[in-house]
């Protein structure tokens, strides 16, 4: 028998982790209609949550209020050649803004290992690469629009007292509508990958970072390999050689795709197979080379879903934060497929960014999506946080604001740009509550 109320749609994150359930959902194609929808949430008493393309592991992005999309909001509005800037409306995504920067001939200076992500969400919650020289996505920021609280639009520049705050917001600050990107010259990587020994990267790790635009390593738990990535520009004038179709096929769709999902369904059964078979992986994946576009270097399919725990922790920690997850691994306390990723990052002046004044390493640990990843994750988030880690705001941790404060520096200072631009708190969800304090 009907109740009359109509039923309310279900929404659920890409790693299916998060669930929640919006009153109603949006679609504006506007800044004049975002601005409209958050007034009128706002006189109802009802929150707003602007979500990207769900690709946060945490439940950031999830409101059982009004849920803004603005994936209708993805066109470049303007680029100007001489400063490299590129104004583009906030809802775009990596994927389609890639091409069209480099249609301009432009690039992002630095990207993560996917790109579904909308440009709002990934500045939002700090998503980043791997370069010990360069910065997250949310760097390269150089202007913002902002729908705050009460409906107002506010153009947050590099002079505005918000700017520090308003790239990585969390979502907490407002809608963000526009995004003006500091893009560099579009860059051809050379891309090398290799297998090597757990203890041997880690001894060469200073020279590694300091002398490759991009290195980051995997390494397979239970055992002492590991998979070396290091991505350089090429000088001028030399010709791109993209993987082959037949090799990309095997390494990137049959190897790290159709036949880790079989392992992880598998190890799901006999997960005292897992240290022989990530030894066998970690030997399979061989080495190889090429040169492409700077976006296709970066980005990779990633069909086998999972769960994901990163923290930033201070590069001169990463060898005391191994051994202490080796020493975790060898006890024994679960077996575990996915590789751990290692990647750097240089210090930015963002408030709430993982790399603010500080050059930190990642290390990024996964479960696959239908194991629970709850005892590796407390047990690799002890650890980490030991050495002062920040975890990744889009991915999972169960922190608060008292830590909070003690790992960021300008924390306090976000709060009061959150009581200005959001006094009601028209933007709040619990993740904001628990990890922002109220
Ligand atoms: C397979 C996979 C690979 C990943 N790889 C990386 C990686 O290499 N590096 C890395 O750092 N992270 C990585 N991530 C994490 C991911 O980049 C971040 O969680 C990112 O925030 C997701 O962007 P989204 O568009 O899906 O945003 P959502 O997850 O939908 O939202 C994230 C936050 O942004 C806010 N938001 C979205 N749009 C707006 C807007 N218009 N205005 C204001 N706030 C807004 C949301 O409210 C929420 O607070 C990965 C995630 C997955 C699932």
């Amino acid at each position: 028998m009907s109740t009359g109320t109509p039923p309310r749609t279900v929404w659920q994150n890409w790693a299916r982790s998060v669930r929640s359930h919006p009153m109603r959902v949006e679609r504006p194609t506007s800044t004049a209609a975002v601005a409209t929808l958050v007034q009128a949430a706002a006189t109802e008493g009802l929150t707003v949550k602007a979500v990207g393309a769900g690709h946060s592991f945490t439940s950031i992005a999830a409101t059982d209020g009004v849920q803004l999309s603005l994936d209708r909001m993805n066109a470049v509005l303007h680029h100007d050649a001489g400063t490299r800037r590129v104004r583009v409306q906030a809802g775009i995504s990596l994927h389609e803004l890639n091409p069209r920067l480099l249609a301009l001939g432009l690039a992002l200076p630095n990207l993560g290992d996917v790109d579904p992500q909308s440009v709002a969400g990934a500045i939002s919650t700090g998503t980043h690469g791997t370069g010990g020289r360069l910065h997250g996505i949310a760097a390269a920021v150089a202007a913002l629009q902002l729908v705050t609280g009460s409906g107002e639009v506010v153009e947050v520049d590099e002079q505005h007292p918000w700017f520090r705050a308003a790239s990585v917001g969390l979502g907490a600050l407002g809608i963000v509508t526009e995004v003006t990107l500091q893009c560099v010259p579009a860059f051809l990587l050379h891309a090398r990958e290799e297998p090597i020994a757990l203890p041997d990267v880690l001894e060469r790790l200073p020279e590694l970072v300091e002398e490759n635009d991009h290195a980051e390593f995997y390494w397979f738990p239970h055992t002492e390999k590991a998979l070396l990535k290091r991505n350089n520009r090429v000088p001028d004038g030399t010709r791109r050689r993209p993987v082959g179709r037949l090799r990309h096929l095997w390494d990137d769709e049959l190897l790290s795709n159709v036949g880790f999902e079989v392992l992880n369904r598998a190890v799901r059964l006999r997960p005292s197979l897992v240290p022989r078979l990530n030894e066998m992986s970690g030997s399979l994946l061989g080495a190889r080379e090429y040169v492409d576009h700077s976006h296709a270097v970066f980005v990779s399919p990633r069909r086998v879903r999972f769960r994901e725990s990163e923290f930033a922790v201070p590069r001169e920690a990463l060898h005391d934060v191994i051994a202490e997850l080796a020493q975790w691994f060898g006890a024994r306390h679960e077996t575990i497929s996915f590789p751990i990723e290692v990647r750097f990052t240089a210090a930015d002046d963002i408030w709430l960014s993982t790399g603010h004044e500080r050059d930190n390493a990642y290390v990024a640990v996964h479960q696959y999506h239908r194991s629970d990843p709850t005892t590796y994750f407390a047990a690799a988030q002890d650890i980490f946080t030991a050495h002062g880690g920040r975890p990744h705001w889009g991915k999972l941790h169960t922190l608060d604001a008292e830590y909070f404060r003690g790992v960021y520096p300008r924390f306090e200072d976000f709060l009061a740009v959150r009581d200005a631009a959001d006094p009601g708190r028209v933007f709040t969800n619990p993740y904001l509550a628990r990890v922002l304090g109220r």
